[in-house]
Parts: C-alpha cells; structure tokens; sequence
C-alpha cells in the first residue's frame, strides 16, 4: 500500500524508511514536490501528530501518516517534553538545545529520560495512534556524532553506546521510532492492509 510521510525531516524519512517494511511504498513530501513546514501548534505529542497528518490527508486526500517525538527527562518534570525541537528557542538548532539541557540537568544525580514517539495514522479519514517508548539516560556530556537531535545525550537502557554512537541499524532496531512503527506495521497487517 502507499502511504504519504507527513514530515519535512529528512533524519525521520530515512529512519522510517528503513523501518518500514516492502509491503508499504513510502511516499515524502519532497516527492510530491511539497516543502513547506507543517503545523505544529499545540501541547501534546497527540495532538501535534494528528495535526500533521490531517493537514497533509486534507491537501492530498490521500492515506498518510505523521509523527511527533519528545524527549522526557524525569528530573527536569517532563521537559524538553512537546517543546523538544525549540527547546533553546525559536531558531536554535539541536546543538544549542544539547546545550541548554545540559546545563539545566547540571550535576543532577537522577538522569533518567525516555524519548517518546507519537503516529498518528490517517486510513481512509480516521484517525489511528501509535505509541512507542525507549528509557534511558542522559550522560553527563555529548557522546558520538551519529544520529540527529538529542541523539548524542541519550543512552538507550542496557546499552552502553548512546544512540549517536551506535550504527544506525542498531538504533533502527531498539529506538521508541521503532516501537511505535511496529504497532502501525501490526495494526495494517491486522486491517488486512499489508502482509
Ligand atoms: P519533532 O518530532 O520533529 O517535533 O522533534 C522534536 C525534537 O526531538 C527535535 O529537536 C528533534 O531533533 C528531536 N528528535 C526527534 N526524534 C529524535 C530521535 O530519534 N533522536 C534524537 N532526537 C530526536
């Protein structure tokens, strides 16, 4: 079956391509020669996702899904939470809210945190959630190159490489992305969708 992307990240098309298995032909944004940014305006992972994906169902009436993911860290109640991308601020990059999260964890003895993804799948105009969840912690300071976003300060529980340390194959395999596009892959194999 086909199903349209509904993201302008290029780090998370090739995450989910990789994921996603023969039986769904992934269609991107860029493929539809579409580049503008989507909305994203409200408070809850939930809700963000599914603003996404209606916006892009809405524009091509086509079967299309979205995501939206947060990195949740215990000791700072949650935080970066559903602010995770403009965590610094408005026009800061992954860098610069590394930075800031490191800086408010500071000397923090409890580094728990788990990053959190959100689908929100749109079949034939109905809206359909999946959830995925990695635990792990925040090491005390940037580890590897590898990966995007908080990947370099996040260390998946029972490992010991953070995901920016580990071949992408390895964080394909355990990450919350994975978790969450597994119950869509079961949920469409179940709908008769896929094989
Ligand atoms: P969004 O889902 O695009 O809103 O992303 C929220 C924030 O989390 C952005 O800063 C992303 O770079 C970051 N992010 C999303 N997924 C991952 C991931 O798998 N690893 C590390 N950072 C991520």
């Amino acid at each position: 079956m086909k199903l349209i992307f509904a993201t302008q990240n290029r780090h998370k098309l090739n995450e989910v391509s990789a994921i996603l298995g023969k039986d769904i032909e992934l269609v991107s944004l860029p493929d539809l020669d579409f580049h503008d940014e989507l909305p994203e305006t409200h408070a809850t992972l939930e809700e963000n996702a599914e603003e996404k994906s209606r916006f892009v169902y809405n524009r091509f009436k086509s079967n299309c899904f979205a995501e939206d993911t947060a990195l949740e860290v215990k000791a700072l109640l949650g935080a970066p939470g559903v602010y995770s991308a403009r965590y610094a601020g408005e026009g800061k990059n992954s860098d610069d809210n590394i930075n800031l999260l490191l800086h408010q964890l500071g000397g923090e003895k409890n580094r728990r945190a788990r990053f959190r993804t959100v689908i929100s799948l749109i079949l034939e105009g109905k809206n359909h959630f999946f959830e995925g969840i990695t635990e792990g912690t925040i090491p005390a300071a940037r580890c590897g190159e590898g990966g995007f976003g908080y990947d370099p300060v996040f260390i998946p529980e029972g490992h010991v490489l953070s995901y920016a340390e580990m071949p992408p194959e390895l964080k394909n395999k355990i990450s919350h992305r994975r978790k969450a596009f597994e119950k869509m892959n079961a949920f469409l194999h179940e709908a008769g969708k896929i094989r």
